[in-house]
């Protein structure tokens, strides 16, 4: 389990293919959303940890959360 005060990292691959599908990831577990999510989404729930932490892909780029 990470630190929930550590905002974890993603591969700009997977962001790459999240943007292509209306993808986005929670930024606490890195688990990527169980439903489309629109580009610039932010603190959607996560139905993997239950946290608020699901942001869409050009959301994760802009905080530059992306390698
Ligand atoms: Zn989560």
């Amino acid at each position: 389990m990470m630190d929930a005060a550590t905002p974890i990292r993603f591969a700009l691959a997977e962001i790459e293919v999240a943007m292509l599908e209306d993808g986005g990831f929670c930024i606490f577990c890195g688990e990527p959303s169980d439903n489309p999510v629109e580009p610039d989404a932010r603190g959607y729930r996560c139905g993997a940890c239950a946290r608020h932490g699901v942001y869409g892909a050009e959301e994760l780029l802009l905080m530059d959360l992306v390698d």
